[in-house]
Protein backbone atom coordinates (compact mmCIF):
# COMPACT_ATOMS: atom_id res chain seq x y z
CA UNK A 1 0.00 0.00 0.00
CA UNK A 2 1.39 3.85 -1.14
CA UNK A 3 2.46 5.63 1.95
CA UNK A 4 -0.14 8.00 0.70
CA UNK A 5 -3.04 5.79 0.96
CA UNK A 6 -2.37 4.65 4.19
CA UNK A 7 -1.93 8.16 5.63
CA UNK A 8 -5.61 8.77 4.40
CA UNK A 9 -6.54 5.92 5.96
CA UNK A 10 -5.03 6.68 9.08
CA UNK A 11 -6.34 10.10 8.64
CA UNK A 12 -10.18 9.15 8.02
CA UNK A 13 -9.78 6.84 11.02
CA UNK A 14 -8.52 9.52 13.10
CA UNK A 15 -10.84 11.56 12.42
CA UNK A 16 -13.60 9.12 13.07
CA UNK A 17 -12.17 8.39 16.57
CA UNK A 18 -11.62 11.68 17.79
CA UNK A 19 -14.78 14.09 15.91
CA UNK A 20 -17.68 11.25 15.88
CA UNK A 21 -16.47 8.46 18.33
CA UNK A 22 -14.81 9.72 21.31
CA UNK A 23 -17.40 12.16 22.21
CA UNK A 24 -20.83 9.86 21.27
CA UNK A 25 -23.51 10.10 23.29
CA UNK A 26 -26.25 8.22 20.76
CA UNK A 27 -27.20 5.72 23.65
CA UNK A 28 -27.45 5.60 27.25
CA UNK A 29 -23.68 3.55 27.38
CA UNK A 30 -22.23 7.19 26.98
CA UNK A 31 -23.42 7.56 30.67
CA UNK A 32 -21.27 4.75 32.41
CA UNK A 33 -18.51 4.42 30.12
CA UNK A 34 -14.76 5.23 31.15
CA UNK A 35 -13.64 5.59 28.16
CA UNK A 36 -14.45 4.41 24.52
CA UNK A 37 -12.95 1.75 22.66
CA UNK A 38 -12.27 2.78 19.44
CA UNK A 39 -10.09 -0.37 18.31
CA UNK A 40 -6.46 -0.76 17.67
CA UNK A 41 -3.67 -2.17 15.38
CA UNK A 42 -2.82 -2.12 11.56
CA UNK A 43 -4.86 0.52 9.36
CA UNK A 44 -3.52 -1.57 6.88
CA UNK A 45 -4.43 -5.05 7.88
CA UNK A 46 -5.61 -7.77 5.66
CA UNK A 47 -7.84 -9.12 8.44
CA UNK A 48 -10.12 -7.71 11.05
CA UNK A 49 -11.58 -9.30 13.83
CA UNK A 50 -14.43 -7.72 14.97
CA UNK A 51 -15.84 -8.72 19.10
CA UNK A 52 -18.70 -7.92 21.00
CA UNK A 53 -17.87 -4.99 23.27
CA UNK A 54 -15.87 -3.59 25.77
CA UNK A 55 -15.24 -5.25 29.05
CA UNK A 56 -13.92 -3.95 32.47
CA UNK A 57 -10.08 -3.76 31.32
CA UNK A 58 -10.87 -2.06 27.85
CA UNK A 59 -12.75 0.26 29.14
CA UNK A 60 -10.43 1.59 31.34
CA UNK A 61 -7.92 1.18 29.04
CA UNK A 62 -9.48 2.34 26.28
CA UNK A 63 -8.35 -0.41 24.06
CA UNK A 64 -9.83 -3.67 22.75
CA UNK A 65 -9.09 -6.79 24.16
CA UNK A 66 -6.58 -6.49 26.85
CA UNK A 67 -8.18 -8.51 29.43
CA UNK A 68 -8.25 -12.16 29.65
CA UNK A 69 -10.36 -13.34 26.50
CA UNK A 70 -7.70 -10.72 25.05
CA UNK A 71 -4.67 -12.53 26.07
CA UNK A 72 -6.35 -15.74 24.24
CA UNK A 73 -7.30 -13.53 21.29
CA UNK A 74 -3.50 -12.86 21.10
CA UNK A 75 -2.57 -16.59 21.23
CA UNK A 76 -5.48 -17.49 18.33
CA UNK A 77 -3.57 -14.82 16.66
CA UNK A 78 -0.06 -15.84 17.66
CA UNK A 79 -1.05 -19.46 16.49
CA UNK A 80 -1.77 -18.17 13.17
CA UNK A 81 1.44 -16.85 12.50
CA UNK A 82 0.65 -13.24 13.11
CA UNK A 83 0.84 -10.75 15.60
CA UNK A 84 -1.50 -8.07 16.85
CA UNK A 85 0.31 -5.01 15.31
CA UNK A 86 -0.70 -7.08 11.71
CA UNK A 87 -4.06 -7.24 12.22
CA UNK A 88 -6.73 -4.66 13.62
CA UNK A 89 -8.70 -5.43 16.52
CA UNK A 90 -12.23 -3.67 16.88
CA UNK A 91 -15.83 -4.25 18.53
CA UNK A 92 -19.56 -4.20 17.71
CA UNK A 93 -19.84 -1.51 20.65
CA UNK A 94 -17.54 1.22 21.25
CA UNK A 95 -18.86 1.64 25.23
CA UNK A 96 -19.01 -1.33 27.64
CA UNK A 97 -22.29 -2.28 28.58
CA UNK A 98 -22.37 -2.02 32.48
CA UNK A 99 -21.51 -5.61 34.15
CA UNK A 100 -21.33 -6.59 30.69
CA UNK A 101 -24.46 -7.42 30.00
CA UNK A 102 -25.48 -8.53 26.01
CA UNK A 103 -25.49 -5.07 24.51
CA UNK A 104 -29.29 -3.71 23.71
CA UNK A 105 -30.65 -3.76 19.74
CA UNK A 106 -30.87 0.06 20.06
CA UNK A 107 -27.37 0.00 21.50
CA UNK A 108 -26.03 -1.67 18.79
CA UNK A 109 -28.05 0.39 16.15
CA UNK A 110 -26.35 3.30 17.08
CA UNK A 111 -23.09 2.25 16.94
CA UNK A 112 -23.45 -0.09 13.91
CA UNK A 113 -22.55 2.55 11.73
CA UNK A 114 -18.98 3.37 13.30
CA UNK A 115 -17.90 -0.08 12.69
CA UNK A 116 -19.03 -0.04 9.42
CA UNK A 117 -17.38 2.53 8.29
CA UNK A 118 -13.82 1.67 10.38
CA UNK A 119 -14.45 -1.39 7.88
CA UNK A 120 -15.12 0.42 5.09
CA UNK A 121 -11.90 2.46 5.23
CA UNK A 122 -9.68 -0.25 6.25
CA UNK A 123 -10.96 -2.38 3.75
CA UNK A 124 -10.02 -5.93 4.92
CA UNK A 125 -9.85 -9.27 2.71
CA UNK A 126 -10.72 -10.70 5.57
CA UNK A 127 -13.40 -10.26 8.38
CA UNK A 128 -13.70 -13.00 11.74
CA UNK A 129 -16.34 -12.54 13.67
CA UNK A 130 -16.12 -13.23 17.32
CA UNK A 131 -18.85 -14.70 19.22
CA UNK A 132 -22.83 -14.52 18.80
CA UNK A 133 -23.56 -10.82 18.79
CA UNK A 134 -20.49 -9.87 16.28
CA UNK A 135 -21.53 -12.53 13.98
CA UNK A 136 -25.26 -11.83 14.08
CA UNK A 137 -24.96 -8.17 13.56
CA UNK A 138 -22.64 -8.46 10.91
CA UNK A 139 -25.09 -10.80 9.03
CA UNK A 140 -28.13 -9.44 9.82
CA UNK A 141 -29.59 -12.94 11.19
CA UNK A 142 -30.76 -14.54 14.26
CA UNK A 143 -28.90 -17.36 13.44
CA UNK A 144 -26.90 -19.08 16.63
CA UNK A 145 -23.22 -18.93 16.45
CA UNK A 146 -23.02 -22.96 16.20
CA UNK A 147 -24.20 -22.56 12.70
CA UNK A 148 -22.93 -19.72 11.62
CA UNK A 149 -19.03 -20.86 12.85
CA UNK A 150 -16.92 -22.71 10.32
CA UNK A 151 -18.21 -21.50 7.25
CA UNK A 152 -18.02 -18.59 4.87
CA UNK A 153 -20.10 -15.68 4.56
CA UNK A 154 -20.73 -12.49 2.50
CA UNK A 155 -20.26 -8.92 4.39
CA UNK A 156 -21.79 -6.20 2.63
CA UNK A 157 -20.71 -2.22 3.63
CA UNK A 158 -24.20 -0.75 4.96
CA UNK A 159 -25.70 -4.49 4.97
CA UNK A 160 -26.55 -3.95 1.09
CA UNK A 161 -25.63 -6.20 -1.23
CA UNK A 162 -25.27 -3.71 -4.19
CA UNK A 163 -23.19 -1.53 -2.79
CA UNK A 164 -19.58 -2.67 -3.56
CA UNK A 165 -18.18 -6.41 -3.59
CA UNK A 166 -18.83 -8.54 -0.63
CA UNK A 167 -15.83 -9.06 2.06
CA UNK A 168 -15.47 -13.16 3.33
CA UNK A 169 -16.23 -13.07 6.78
CA UNK A 170 -15.56 -15.93 8.99
CA UNK A 171 -17.76 -16.18 12.31
CA UNK A 172 -15.97 -18.33 15.30
CA UNK A 173 -16.16 -18.65 19.00
CA UNK A 174 -15.47 -15.74 21.21
CA UNK A 175 -12.07 -15.85 23.38
CA UNK A 176 -14.36 -15.39 26.79
CA UNK A 177 -16.29 -18.57 25.43
CA UNK A 178 -13.85 -20.33 24.57
CA UNK A 179 -12.37 -19.82 28.08
CA UNK A 180 -15.33 -21.13 29.70
CA UNK A 181 -15.06 -24.18 27.04
CA UNK A 182 -11.52 -25.27 26.11
CA UNK A 183 -12.76 -27.94 24.32
CA UNK A 184 -13.95 -25.80 21.18
CA UNK A 185 -10.87 -24.74 21.08
CA UNK A 186 -9.95 -26.93 18.61
CA UNK A 187 -13.10 -25.93 16.46
CA UNK A 188 -11.94 -22.14 16.48
CA UNK A 189 -8.60 -23.38 15.47
CA UNK A 190 -10.38 -25.05 12.48
CA UNK A 191 -11.87 -21.73 11.91
CA UNK A 192 -8.65 -20.02 12.04
CA UNK A 193 -7.14 -22.29 9.70
CA UNK A 194 -9.70 -21.64 6.99
CA UNK A 195 -8.86 -18.08 7.49
CA UNK A 196 -4.98 -18.28 6.94
CA UNK A 197 -6.03 -20.28 3.57
CA UNK A 198 -8.14 -17.74 2.34
CA UNK A 199 -5.19 -15.19 2.75
CA UNK A 200 -2.97 -17.62 1.20
CA UNK A 201 -0.65 -17.73 4.68
CA UNK A 202 1.47 -20.57 5.04
CA UNK A 203 0.37 -23.18 7.93
CA UNK A 204 2.39 -23.47 10.74
CA UNK A 205 4.05 -26.85 10.89
CA UNK A 206 1.48 -29.45 12.69
CA UNK A 207 -0.79 -26.58 12.61
CA UNK A 208 -4.08 -29.45 12.43
CA UNK A 209 -3.40 -30.70 15.72
CA UNK A 210 -2.53 -27.69 17.91
CA UNK A 211 -4.87 -26.22 20.25
CA UNK A 212 -3.78 -22.77 21.19
CA UNK A 213 -3.03 -22.63 24.99
N1 LIG B 1 -14.73 -8.85 24.73
C1 LIG B 1 -15.01 -8.23 23.56
O1 LIG B 1 -15.91 -8.64 22.83
N2 LIG B 1 -14.30 -7.18 23.23
C2 LIG B 1 -13.31 -6.71 23.97
O2 LIG B 1 -12.70 -5.73 23.57
C3 LIG B 1 -13.02 -7.39 25.17
C4 LIG B 1 -13.74 -8.45 25.53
Amino acid sequence: MSPEVLSQRNEALGNLDEQHVKGCIKCQLHETRTNTVFGQGNTAARLVFVGEAPGREEDLQGLAFVGRAGQLLTKMIAAMGLTRDEVFICNILKCRPPDNRDPAPDEIASCWPYLDEQLQIIQPEVIVALGRPAAQTLLRTKESIGRLRGQWHDYYISGIPMVGEATPLMATYHPAYLLRNPADKNKAWSDLQQVMQKLGMKMPQGSRRTRQG
